[in-house]
């Protein structure tokens, strides 16, 4: 498995498994699957309230723990943060049943930012968040989070997929060494992705399906990937994406699909931060 290096020297897998939306009740099974098919990075989250089934999951393979790389994300939190993320990581610690993750991610720029930051940076400085980051921080965000901090997240994870590239966010990123990382990298199927007819006309070239040109897509321009299955034989399919490499052509041609705007939700729009921001979830 390729990897990439983090800002602090820690090796991320360039492509893992990622577990929202299933339910708790079927994630045991789909993170065992995914084990067995060769993932070893999984990405998680407090609020996809499923990181117990992660952990026993885990727990079962008999995977050393060294060799996997286990991605949660902290909720908002009110203020003062620091002791509320404190509280929150034991938790999500004692329900994956680990006394590390490997990367921990503030899922949301929304609360009090910055005493949960300061509370992830300590984390970090313990070594029980081996690296700490972000998500679905733009970059005027990012940016500020990273001049007035100590730490620079290592990693910004955000919806990236061929309808929203996210080419000038990155290139912000590379600058400042922040590892880009995408979210909803099939779009969750939205505008018909798996039957686009760009992807699927590359794809039929390389004998590859719209699913592994799309992933290929992700790494060839060094984004971390992270895509969702619960089918056995699609886990398979998303992993076979490092005996063919897309053309100067084919990336040109793929590049044409951006449109440049969100197809989830607009992390500027009012009702949304309202949305995000009034969820609280229990412990
Ligand atoms: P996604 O990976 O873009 O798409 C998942 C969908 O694609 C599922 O419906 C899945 O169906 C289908 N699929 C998977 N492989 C396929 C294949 N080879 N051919 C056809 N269909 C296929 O969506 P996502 O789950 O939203 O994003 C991926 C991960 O990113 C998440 O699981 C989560 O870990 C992370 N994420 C983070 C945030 C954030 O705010 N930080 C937000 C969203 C997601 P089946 O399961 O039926 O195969």
């Amino acid at each position: 498995m390729q990897s990439v290096t983090l800002n602090n020297g820690v090796e991320m897998p360039i492509l893992g498994f990622g577990v929202f939306q299933i339910p708790a009740e079927e994630t045991e099974q789909a993170v065992s699957d995914a084990l067995a098919a060769g993932y070893r990075l999984l990405d998680t989250a407090s609020s996809y309230q499923n990181e117990e089934s992660v952990g026993r999951a885990i727990k079962n393979s008999g995977i050393p723990r060294a060799d996997l790389f286990v991605t949660t994300k902290l909720y908002v939190q009110d203020a003062p943060a620091e002791e509320n993320t404190k509280r929150a990581f034991e938790i999500s610690l004692n329900k994956l049943g680990l006394d590390y993750v490997d990367l921990y991610l503030m899922h949301q720029p929304y609360g009090d930012v910055y005493g949960q930051w300061r509370a992830m940076e300590a984390l970090n400085r313990e070594g029980r968040a081996k690296a700490i980051g972000v998500a679905n921080f733009y970059p005027d965000r990012l940016l500020d989070l990273i001049i007035n901090n100590e730490v620079t997240p290592a990693v910004n994870q955000i919806e990236t997929h061929p309808f929203f590239q996210r080419t000038t966010d990155q290139e912000l990123m590379r600058e400042h060494g922040v590892q880009i990382q995408s979210w909803g990298g099939f779009a969750e199927g939205k505008n018909d992705l798996f039957t686009n007819p760009v992807l699927s006309e590359i794809g039929e070239k390389h004998g590859k399906s719209v699913a592994q040109v799309a992933l290929r897509w992700l790494i060839q321009r060094g984004i971390v990937a992270i895509p969702k299955s619960v089918r056995p034989d699609r886990m398979a399919e998303n992993l076979d994406i490092f005996d063919f490499e897309l053309t100067g052509d084919q990336m040109a041609a793929i590049a044409t699909l951006d449109t440049g705007g969100t197809l989830f939700f607009d992390h500027h729009d009012p009702a949304m931060v309202n949305w995000l921001s009034a969820r609280r979830l229990d412990a």
